[in-house]
């Protein structure tokens, strides 16, 4: 058995749909047992963790709003009690509310804040106990371009996905001595849900901002995430890599 084919658990954070399941399947397809996380929507989870279980792996379905505190310590509690300690972490869910910043809401600043950077500072460290007995991890949490470049009416987005990256520079440095590693992965345009309402103008627009020309597809994303967990990565950490055909250059 090579180093690379050690079977490990995988926990996804928002990993019913879009980029959290096609990151989902391509872990089980590495070889790791995977918890799917989800926040409302228990069909699709169902539906990742019957396809992997179809194909012969290991994998369950758990509910919990990562953004809650509570929530976060029992979904742990399960994940050990039912597959063992997750020593790779996906921190995937996330939300947008978008608004030009003179008519943003506090809540829907607080919400997507709560959503996409307090849930990784939760889970990230409830997983580190393990990581750090173990003298192996991998944190890879997903970020945006919208993070590294902004963009117009996502401010509250932006910020919390700056703040992933802020954070995760930082534990990278914490917890580096120790085996684990720690990184960012920035997409672009990706063909899920959360873009499907996109108006048909602002999406030809974004396509003409991406050097190849397409949205990606969240399979290309997640075939990043399957190789920062491997082996084959174990010198990256503190990296922020985009994956966004160009978009951001
Ligand atoms: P999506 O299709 O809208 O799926 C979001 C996932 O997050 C779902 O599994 C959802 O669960 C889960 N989720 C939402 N809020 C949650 C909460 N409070 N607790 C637990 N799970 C929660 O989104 P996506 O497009 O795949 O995006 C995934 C990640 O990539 C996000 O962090 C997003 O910001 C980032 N990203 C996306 C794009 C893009 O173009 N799509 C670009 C850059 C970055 P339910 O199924 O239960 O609702």
């Amino acid at each position: 058995m090579t180093e690379d084919s050690i079977e490990r658990i995988a926990l996804v954070t928002g990993g019913s749909r879009g980029i959290g399941r096609a990151m989902a399947l391509a872990l089980a397809e590495a070889g790791h047992k995977v918890a799917v996380n989800y926040a409302s929507n228990s069909t699709a989870a169902e539906e990742v963790v019957a396809r992997i279980i179809e194909t012969g792996g290991g994998a369950i379905a758990i509910q919990a709003d990562v953004s809650d505190d509570e929530a976060v310590g029992e979904m742990f509690s399960t994940v050990h009690a039912e597959l063992g300690p997750p020593l790779i972490l996906v921190n995937n869910a996330g939300v947008a509310r978008d608004d030009l910043l003179v008519r943003m809401s506090a809540d829907a600043f607080d919400q997507v804040i709560e959503t996409n950077l307090r849930s990784v500072f939760l889970c990230t460290k409830l997983a580190m106990r393990a990581m750090l007995k173990a003298k192996w991890g991998r944190i890879i949490s997903i970020a945006s371009v919208a993070g590294i470049v902004g963009n117009a009416g996502q401010s509250n987005y932006a910020a919390s996905k700056a703040g992933i990256i802020g954070f995760t520079k930082s534990i990278s440095k914490e917890v580096g001595s120790r085996g684990i590693t720690a990184n960012v992965v920035a997409p672009g345009f990706i063909t899920t849900d959360m873009t499907s309402d996109l108006p048909d103008d602002v999406k030809t627009a974004a396509i003409d901002s991406v050097s190849l020309r397409r949205f990606g597809e969240p399979e290309e994303v997640a075939a990043m995430v399957a190789f920062l967990a491997s082996e084959n990565a174990s010198y990256i950490t503190g990296q922020v890599i985009s994956v966004d055909g160009g978009l951001a250059l």
